[in-house]
């Protein structure tokens, strides 16, 4: 099977993803995530793309579109299939995306668009929180960790990320609208388009999701 997880920044892709994955058996691959350890690992991409990343901009399209092929190309023999998270995030990415799948005999299944509304995606990153260890995501009122600043999946340390400052977000909200949002027409016309409301909690969600997947229209 394989899913693509559409939807604003806070919109709880990665939360959502990270509750499901295991029950799929799908590979979960978050650009987001592929970014930060690039650049943790103080690569030469790492470093080249860092400052996109820190002002809330898109790093470009080659790279991240690489990234993907190398991922892909890694583990489609084994026949898990995928669910992307926070990919494709313009039109050229999603274009790609279908060429890299259709090289490897693949192809989508499901887009699944969270739609959550702005006071919702705002309050959710200001407050979202990370562990530096194992990636686990809280949020500092709707999802706290058991104690507070410690993973209850791993006790590794919990952080606030760089970008999730009101600026930079305000700067990401922009960069969606004017270049993600439309890739929503270009999944709705492949027929493949299915919106859930992401306002509501996560066990709603994923509650959501699951019927989706069931075959059951949404
Ligand atoms: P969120 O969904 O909360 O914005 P992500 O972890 O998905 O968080 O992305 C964080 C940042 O990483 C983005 O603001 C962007 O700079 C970069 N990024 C992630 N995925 C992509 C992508 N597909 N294309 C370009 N940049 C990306
Ligand atoms: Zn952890």
């Amino acid at each position: 099977m394989i899913i693509v997880l559409l939807g604003a920044p806070g919109a709880g892709k990665g939360t959502l993803a990270g509750a499901i994955k295991d029950q799929l058996g799908v590979h979960h691959i978050s650009t987001g995530d592929l970014i930060r350890a690039e650049i943790k690992a103080g690569s030469v991409i790492g470093l080249e793309i860092k400052r996109y990343v820190e002002s809330g901009g898109l790093v470009p399209d080659e790279v991240v579109t690489r990234m993907i092929e190398g991922k892909v190309k890694e583990t489609a023999a084994d026949k898990k299939g995928y669910m992307f998270d926070g990919f494709p995030r313009t039109s050229a990415q999603a274009s790609d995306l279908d060429k890299v799948l259709a090289a490897n005999g693949l192809v989508i299944d499901f887009a699944l668009y969270m739609e959550a509304s702005l006071n919702v995606v705002l309050q959710r990153l200001t407050g979202r929180r990370v562990c530096r260890k194992c990636g686990a995501l809280y949020h500092l009122k709707n999802m706290p960790s058991r104690k507070e600043g410690v993973c209850d999946v791993c006790t590794g340390e919990l952080y606030q990320r760089a970008d999730d400052n009101e600026e930079t977000i305000k700067k990401r909200i922009v960069v969606y609208n004017d270049q993600t949002k439309p890739i929503i027409d270009f999944y709705k016309l492949q027929e493949k388009l299915h919106t859930v409301n992401a306002d509501t909690g996560a066990e709603d969600v994923r509650k959501a999701l699951i019927q989706i997947l069931n075959g059951k229209k949404s």
